[in-house]
């Protein structure tokens, strides 16, 4: 889920005076007009300590004169209907003007906060599911909602994902992570199923991988079988983001390495996604980059920048040697 910023408003509400100078005489002295720099002989506009010829203060939108209350930002002013109607920062959803906190996606719309909580929201791609915004969505039988736009992407065919799993596999190949996909079932499931088979109750997983194997032979696993869960209806972007992170679990569970520590584990796991992700051009790959990048959670989040500032600094060869050798993260990361 996208992270929600709130972010303060830059518009302030500001209250001007004109003062009525009219009829004194400012032969010698007479101010200077902060717009034009020429003396102020008669009636003048004052506010915040500086002083302007009546003409001289105008709206940035309309170029006619301010004379009363007027609304500032970034430096310019306006009148304040003209900022109502053409500046002034609208919801997204309700199209009210938004004063003081308000909630941004990453898509760049802006919502009331009120809405937080109240309008469903997109577990793909954190927009509110709205008729305006989305073109509506769809709730899912376990509770999830899906808008229109990511809809149309949603996948449910198993061996289009299987398909999804080779390519990813040969994307983990470039940066040196061989995953050996053979006898991997992908299994479709609800969020209730997926969090009952994990044992983790959140609503953010989208996967999980389960590895049974018969018995070892000199280390060996015999009549090995992965099995990949994924939630169902998920669209292509999220579901490569989402098997390229499964894919990153097997590929440590065939060097024996299942009980790292969970930051240095998942967060291996969520930058090869990280890596797989940077080959798909598009917002929706770069939504989900920043959705990792941004994480909170100590374990994904936290454990995805350690490993991140580990490769970037030591190579993608030396991330994936201490992965397959250390059961946490080396000294110094
Ligand atoms: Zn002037
Ligand atoms: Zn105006
Ligand atoms: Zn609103
Ligand atoms: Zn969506
Ligand atoms: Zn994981």
């Amino acid at each position: 889920m996208i992270s929600m910023r709130d972010m303060r408003t830059r518009a302030a509400l500001l209250i001007g005076l004109v003062l009525m100078l009219a009829g004194l005489a400012f032969a010698a002295d007479a101010p200077t007009c902060t717009e034009c720099g020429k003396p102020i002989e008669r009636d003048a506009f004052q506010t915040q300590g500086r002083i302007y010829h009546p003409d001289c203060f105008v709206c940035e939108i309309c170029e006619r004169p301010i004379s009363g209350s007027y609304s500032e930002q970034k430096g310019n002013v306006y009148h304040n209907d003209c900022f109502l109607d053409r500046v002034a920062l609208k919801c997204s959803l309700c199209n009210d003007v938004l004063r003081g906190e308000y909630l941004q996606d990453y898509w760049g719309n802006s919502y009331c906060k009120r809405h937080d909580g109240e309008a469903p929201m997109c577990d793909s791609c954190g927009r509110f599911v709205s008729e305006k915004l989305t073109g509506g969505g769809t709730r899912y039988e376990d509770g999830r909602f899906i808008c229109n736009i990511c809809k149309p992407e949603s996948m449910t065919d198993v061996d289009a994902i299987l398909e999804i799993v080779y390519e990813v596999a040969e994307h983990m190949k470039t940066f040196g992570m061989e995953v050996d996909y053979n006898g991997i079932q992908i299994h479709l499931i609800g969020r209730d199923k997926m969090q009952t088979l994990s044992g983790h109750h959140s609503n953010g997983l989208r996967g999980f991988t389960d590895y049974r194997e018969d018995w070892r032979v000199f280390g060996r696993s015999q009549n090995r079988k992965m099995h990949i869960f994924l939630l169902y209806g998920m669209p292509r972007m999220e579901i490569i983001n989402t098997v390229a992170h499964e894919l990153a679990h097997v590929w440590q569970f065939n060097r024996a390495r299942f009980n790292n520590d969970k930051a240095w584990s998942e967060g291996s796991c969520n930058y090869a996604a990280f890596l797989v992700l940077g080959k798909y051009p598009g917002k929706e790959s770069s939504f989900f980059r920043t959705s990792l990048t941004r994480d909170v959670d100590p374990v994904y989040g936290d454990g995805f920048r350690r490993v991140k500032t580990l490769a970037e600094s030591e190579g993608h060869r030396a991330w994936l040697r201490y992965l397959s050798k250390s059961s946490d993260f080396p000294k110094g990361y």
